[in-house]
Parts: structure tokens; sequence; C-alpha cells
């Protein structure tokens, strides 16, 4: 008989939590843990010491064989390098050893991670060190521990890094803010996030036969299917055996590694999908969401399914993204993007949201630039995800509120009275779930932003980074002013009112895919910045190196370093797209269409011979063997193209935008119009229909 599972034992089994911590621990080195998790102390050897012979004990007796180091290169994936926990004991015997030593820093022979030449090859030993604020925990009998990746030099070689920096950067500001209005006992502000994932599912076997899908994560042909998403029956439809099987498992692996995933349901697209986690700290959520992408794929594989984190697998079927719902929380247990319920705290809320607001309008190149991927550009005003442009949507009543503040106007027709800052409470402001502008790129929801622009392979660290530092920003220059007033109430009200009035044209909330907008956009002033080729250089615009070298965030270089490693990143996708599609033509398309064709021809000679009427087979033919040619010609096209690939990083980008990506464009179109004409035995993979509704 089955046994039942109990979910509360089960959560975090397989995790090196807090309250193992407290029960393994002496109380002196759970303290000093604490400490160190809480106020950034540092750790003595000889905790590290105990702390790491508890870990191993722990593991060990889970079943657990080896250790490594969990890490997140510049590559957006995670990284592991595993050890043993045997050592020699004499007699042919071993003994299962870790010291602090090995817990607190590793030296993985990483030289070949991206560093964007920040490691010169004689130093091209990164070490990894130890994040005692995320657990450790078990992963196919491995002691998993996460941890930073830095350089000899202290260059932050990966995404972590700059990620907890930016928290520090951003808690500290906040703090600020919180003594101006009294708050005396909040000592840490965190980020917090809540990543949806979408994600599709199709079948193991048919993805075998697909080489786009293996080498690039997407279909690089496909004529679209009788029937897409155009029937709508398939969102928050009843899910199917195969895929509830999925989702169990799925859901009781990523429990038992204390990830609190919450809600599973069909999107948009056939064989489409969500998980959405309850939020937690913007590190925990960023490690989480990393392992949910990671076990996605595993669990995938045990069903004869494969999970496609792809942001575009299927042209003309929706794409994949990844919310990013992001927001301030003290460790007091207050929200600070919520509005509350006495004047105070409402002043606080729009002083937080001025600042919000102020930032993204000052930075909306930089936010673009971090959900800018080659596999994002398929998505990103396609009319199934946001445009290109930032905005921010608020709602009509915090709209009102706005509007009322810019203007010393009523709030409401009941109550005519000016709104002041800091003296009003502000009329409730619903959380309202039904009026979701699923259009803008960044939505107030309540108590949060939603961040939509993200692709759904996409680590979160970026954006988050950005977020946290462009608020941090924001706050120190608000903390700077308000620091030095003699009039607080006044000067408040002042600063809100000026800052929303010179930021208001970042407020939108209409529907963003509306053609119309974007024109709006432009004579706002706003940027539209339509592909990764147009957005990547904003990432080294002056004044967004300052903004993070100011934080501390990066340094000059490793900005630097990471934007060559994202334009490198896209020229390298695209060119693998260009190679593998040249490749299916040859071998794969061109000669079965030709075959297919000198079989109509064959059939249509012997019904000649008998006098028979062939018009089918010669006129299709006819048909196949002219787009063959057209075909054959535009894959020389891309293959001499291909072979011009400029040497520079940044001429690559814009070439591989500007002439690869239409080269592509055009062989698809035509081995498309192939794929319709040719008989089905013929056609030398599997299609759309049997790809998106097989499952
Ligand atoms: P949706 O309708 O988009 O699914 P939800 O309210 O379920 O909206 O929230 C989606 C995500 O936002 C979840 O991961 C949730 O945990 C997260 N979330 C909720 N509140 C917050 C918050 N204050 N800060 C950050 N994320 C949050
Ligand atoms: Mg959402």
């Amino acid at each position: 008989m089955k046994t039942k599972l109990h979910l509360p034992e089960l959560f975090g089994s397989q995790v090196f939590n807090e309250g193992t911590m407290k029960e393994r621990l002496s109380s002196a080195s759970y303290g000093a843990w604490k400490r160190c998790v809480t106020e950034g102390t540092s750790l003595d050897i000889s905790t590290a010491n105990e702390i790491a012979e508890a870990m191993k004990q722990w593991a060990v007796e889970r079943g657990a064989t080896h250790f490594t180091h969990w890490f997140q290169p510049m590559t957006g994936v995670t990284a592991e390098k595993h050890d043993s926990f045997i050592s020699p004991a004499g007699g042919g015997k071993i003994i299962m050893e870790f010291s602090g030593k090995e817990l607190v820093r590793g030296e993985p022979d990483a030289s070949s991670f991206p560093s964007g030449g920040l490691r010169a090859t004689f130093e091209a030993r990164g070490y990894t060190a130890w994040d005692p604020t995320s657990f450790a925990f078990i992963k196919e009998d491995s002691l998993c521990i996460p941890t930073i990746f830095c350089s000899y030099s202290g260059h932050a070689l990966d995404k972590k890094t700059p990620l907890l920096r930016s928290m520090d950067e951003v808690s500290r500001q906040a703090i600020r803010i919180l003594r101006l209005f009294g708050d005396t006992e909040t000592k840490r502000v965190t980020a917090q996030v809540g990543p949806e994932q979408e994600y599709f599912l199709i079948d193991k076997e048919l993805y075998r036969q697909r080489r786009d899908l293996q080498m690039t994560g997407r279909t690089l042909f496909g004529a679209k299917p009788p029937r897409g998403q155009e029937l709508e029956d398939h969102y928050f439809g009843a899910i199917k055996p195969r895929v509830a099987a999925y989702m169990k498992d799925l859901d009781e692996t990523l429990w038992a590694l204390g990830v609190l995933s919450k809600t599973k349901h069909n999107e948009v697209a056939p064989s489409q999908h969500e998980m959405a986690p309850i939020y937690s700290d913007a590190n925990t959520a960023c490690d989480h969401n990393q392992l949910a992408m990671e076990m996605m794929k595993k669990v995938a594989d045990r069903h004869g399914l494969v999970c496609l984190l792809h942001e575009k697998p299927f042209a003309g079927v929706n794409g994949s993204g990844k919310h990013d719902n992001w927001s301030l929380g003290t460790d007091t247990g207050h929200n600070l993007f919520k509005p509350g319920s006495t004047p105070s705290q409402n002043a606080r809320f729009l002083l937080f949201l001025s600042a919000f607001i102020k930032g993204v309008d000052e930075y909306q190149d930089f936010l673009r630039t971090t959900v800018a991927t080659a596999g994002n550009d398929h998505r990103l005003g396609a009319q199934e995800a946001p445009p290109a442009v930032l905005s921010i949507f608020l709602g009509d009543e915090l709209n009102a509120v706005v509007e009322s503040i810019i203007h010393d106007t009523h709030y409401t027709d009941a109550e005519k009275k000016m709104l002041k800052v800091g003296v009003d409470v502000l009329p409730a402001i619903r959380q309202d779930n039904t009026d979701r502008n699923r259009t803008s790129p960044m939505a107030f929801t309540g108590n949060k932003f939603e961040f939509r622009m993200p692709g759904s392979s996409l680590s979160v660290s970026g954006p988050n980074i950005a977020l946290n530092t462009i608020m941090a920003e924001e706050l120190e220059q608000f903390a700077d002013i308000l620091e030095k007033s003699t009039d607080f109430q006044a000067d408040l009200h002042h600063l809100v009112k000026k800052t929303l009035t010179e930021h208001q044209r970042i407020i939108f909330n209409g529907n963003g895919y509306d053609g119309a907008w974007l024109q709006e956009a432009e004579k706002r002033g706003l940027c539209n910045l339509k592909s990764t080729a147009d957005a990547l250089p904003a990432y080294i615009a002056p004044k967004n190196i300052d903004l993070f070298v100011k934080h501390g965030i990066y340094t000059e270089a490793e900005v630097r370093a990471r934007y060559e490693i994202h334009v490198e990143n896209y020229a390298t996708v695209i060119s693998i797209e260009a190679k593998t599609m040249i490749d299916m033509i040859r071998h794969d398309i061109l000669p079965a269409v030709s075959r297919y064709a000198a079989d109509l021809c064959a059939r249509a000679d012997s019904k000649k011979r008998m006098d028979i009427p062939c018009a089918y087979e010669t006129g299709t033919a006819k048909d196949v063997a002219t787009i063959t040619d057209g075909l054959m010609e535009q894959c020389r096209v891309l293959a001499s193209d291909l072979e011009k690939m400029p040497a520079g990083p940044e001429e690559a980008m814009r070439y591989c935008h500007d002439t690869l990506i239409p080269d592509m464009d055009k062989a698809r179109a035509s081995a498309d119009a192939l794929e319709v004409l040719t008989a089905a035995d013929y056609w030398p993979m599997p299609v759309y229909s049997q790809l998106l509704f097989s499952v």
C-alpha cells in the first residue's frame, strides 16, 4: 500500500535549515551563525568546524556521500563540483570527513566559466565562499552548499554576490527613511521576491526527433497547427493525468528541498503550465528558482517528458515568461509597499511609491537590459507579453491618489478635500485581483510590483539586483533631503508631489498591447529598445555604470565584464540557431522534399502512361520543387552570411540581429510552406500539432 504523504514532515526534509541547526549545534555556535546572518558578523573557524561537522553528520544520515559548493556563475544556470566525504583512515578503511575550511571556502578549477575578461588566465582559479544566509540542502546524494563565486582579485564572477550587495544597500537606505518616520526598531529591510515560472511540457520521444529543440531549446521550423490557443480552453483548464502526475512529483521534490511551491495551473498555450512559489527573501527566491528550473527538467525526464524553459519554443503560440513579484519588507513584519490605515503609514507608502516610480523612470533603459536575451526578443512586444517599453500600472484607485497629489485636486467625489501627504488617510486601495492589467510590464498589485518582462529561462538575480539598487539610489536621495528638513511634514508632501509630477510619464494604466501606446510612449520620451541588440548598449551607459559603482554593487570593470558576457551570449545563441537551421535544412528537409517531389513525378509519369489525370501530382511537385529551390538558395545565403560574422563582439551582435535573423526568417518561411505541402509520412520531423497536443 502506498504510504500517505505527510507534507509538514516532507517539507524541507532535505534542507539543513534553522530548525535543524538549532537542534544539532551548540547554543554558542547556533548563536554565532544567527548573528552572522542577522548582523553580518563573521564566523570564526572553530564555529565553522562545528557547523561543518553537524552538516556532514546530518547529510550522511540521509545517505549523502558527496558535498559540493553550489554557485551561480554568469552562465545563468547553477554549477557544482562534487567531492566525496571520504578520507583514508588506514587499514584500507575510510572515514567521512568535512571540515570548516571546506565548508567556508572552495576552489573549483573554474577557469572555463565566463568572466568577461575579469580573470587573466594566469589567475584563472576563482574561489567560492559560503553564503550562510541560504540553507545547505541535499540533492541527489550531495550536500549542496550555496556559495558566492569570486576571482582572486575579489571581482564577483557570479549572480549571487551582487544580489547580496544590492540587498544590503537597499536595506541601509530604506532604514534611513524609516528612522525619519520615527521607526527605531527595524534593523533590516529585505527585498521580497516571488517568481512565477512558466514552462512547456512535451513528449520525450517527439523531442528526440527535433534537433532544433535539442540544440537551441526552441523549434526553428513549424507551420502553425490548425488549432492553437484560439479556443482559450487550456488556460486554467482541467489538468491532464500525465501532467498532474508530473506536477505532483515536482511539488514533492521541491517541498523536500524547502521550496515553497504553492500554485500550479495550465497556462494560455496548449502544453503550457505555471508554477508559483510563495515569496521569500530575494536571495532565497533566486536560489529556489534556479533549483525549481533544474528540478522541472529532471522530474520531466522521469515521466517521459521534456520541460522546455525557452521563452518561445513554438512560433505563433504564446511564449513563457517569469513574473518577478517584488516588494520590501521589514524584520518587524511590515510591507513597505502596502498602503496603510493611518496618515503616517500612508505617507511612508507614498514615499516608497514615489521613489519606485522615479527609479523606474530614470533607469527604464537599464531595467530593459536586465531582460534582454535572444530568447526573450521573441516575446516582448509580440502581443503576448508586455511591450519593450517600460511603464508602471497603478490601477484606477492609486492613480486617482497620484493625480490628486500632483494637481492638488480632490481624489474622490465624495470627500471634497485635497490629499495632504502625512496628514490625511488614503482612500482604501483595494487589492484588486479582477482588474489585473496583464499587459503592463510593471504592475502594482496591491502590495508589490510585478515585473512581467523577464523571460522564463532567465535567472531572476539580474532584475532584482537592478530593482534593489535603483530603489537604494532613490531612497538615498530622499533621505539626504529629508534628514536636513526642519518641517518634515511639509517637505515630505513637497518631495512626493515634485517626484510624482516629474515622473508621471512612466505611469500608464491602459492597454500595453495597443499600437497607440507605443506612439504615446514615444511622445512621452520613454525608451523603446526593441531588441537585445538595441537594448544592451544601455547596460554600459555612463549613468548606469555610475549607479552600480556608487552603491558598491559592481565595480566599473564588473559592469563592463557582464555587458561583454551578455553581448557574446546573444551572438553565440543566434549563431548556434543558424548552424542548426542549416544542418536541418541540408540533412533533413531538402532530402525529404526532394524525395517527395520525385515520387510525385514518378507517380504522375505512370498515370500519364495510362492516360489518367495527374494534376495533383504534377501541380504539387511543381510547387514543392519551386519552394525547394528557393529554400536551397536561402540556406546558401544564410551559410555564407554566417561565415562573414564580424570578429568584434558588438559588431557580431548587430550583425546577428540585422543580417542572420532576417536570413533565418526567410528560410523558415520556405520550410514551413514546404511542411504544409508535403505528405505527412515524408516530413522528417514531428509537427506542431503532435508536439503541442500529445501529452
Ligand atoms: P498571481 O495572480 O499573479 O498568481 P499572486 O498573488 O498569487 O498573484 O502572487 C504571485 C506571486 O507573488 C507569488 O509568488 C506570491 O508569493 C508573490 N507575492 C505575494 N506577495 C508578495 C510580496 N509582498 N512581495 C513579493 N512577492 C509577493
Ligand atoms: Mg502574476
